[in-house]
């Protein structure tokens, strides 16, 4: 499999944009976003489990570990969940795929056009609405994302972007069924490697994910 650059599609371009030069008074929501995907991506595994006899990984605990690595300036959240193929994590990560988001931004955009918005109520705004996956893009100067299907025959995958209009997808090297996303944090985002932060966050964020969270520290 070959590496292959693409174009963001037009909006969510659009919404990467707003992400990005937000305020980051709000910025700490990525984190409960990027907990719900891990639940969620387990809570598919284990269904898909009891429907797809073929279906790979099937002797994997289901759990999320989040690291913050103050040496490679990283945060990274992984799951043993469902995994993505190429196809998936292009279709997934590459498109808005829900139309409440996508109505968010146009209210976004008609409510600036008009000088009705500002940013503080834009990024109040972000923080109710909450823009899923994308919303790392807020703390983060890169986005990989290594993952791996348990479609019997998947190869695992890195879909990378830097927020700037495009994403790249190149051959992986993970193993197990599951997804890593690793964030490689901006200078003003260093906040997210402090373990009493993130053990604060991680409480009020996991209150109903039934999927134990383990944090690990790597220090500097
Ligand atoms: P939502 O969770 O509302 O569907 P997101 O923007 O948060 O929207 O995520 C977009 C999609 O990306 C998800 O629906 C899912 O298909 C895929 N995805 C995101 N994170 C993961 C993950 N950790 N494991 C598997 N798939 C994921
Ligand atoms: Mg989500």
């Amino acid at each position: 499999m070959s590496s292959e650059t693409h174009e963001f599609k037009a909006e969510v371009a659009a919404l990467l944009n707003l992400v990005t030069n937000s305020l980051y008074t709000n910025s700490e929501i990525f984190l409960r976003e990027l907990i719900s995907n891990a639940a969620d991506a387990l809570d598919k595994a284990r269904y898909q489990a009891l429907v797809d006899s073929e279906l790979g990984g099937k002797e994997l605990e289901p759990h999320i570990l989040i690291t913050a690595n103050a040496q490679a300036n990283t945060l990274t959240i992984e799951d043993t969940g469902i995994g993505m193929t190429r196809e998936e994590a292009g279709q997934n990560l590459g498109t808005i795929a829900h139309s409440g988001t996508l109505a968010y931004l146009k209210q976004i955009q008609e409510a600036k056009a008009k000088g009705e918005l500002s940013e503080a109520g834009e990024v109040n705004l972000i923080g109710q609405f909450g823009v899923g996956f994308y919303s790392a893009f807020m703390v983060a100067e890169e986005v990989s994302v290594h993952t791996r299907s348990g479609k019997p025959g998947s190869e695992p995958i890195i879909w990378r972007s830097k927020g700037d209009g495009r994403y790249a997808v190149e051959p992986g090297t993970r193993e197990a069924r599951g997804t890593s996303i690793e964030i490689t944090l901006k200078g003003e985002a260093k906040e997210f490697l402090d373990r009493w932060r993130l053990q604060n966050l991680i409480k009020r964020y996991s209150n109903y994910v039934i999927h134990p969270i383990k944090l690990r520290i790597v220090d500097a």
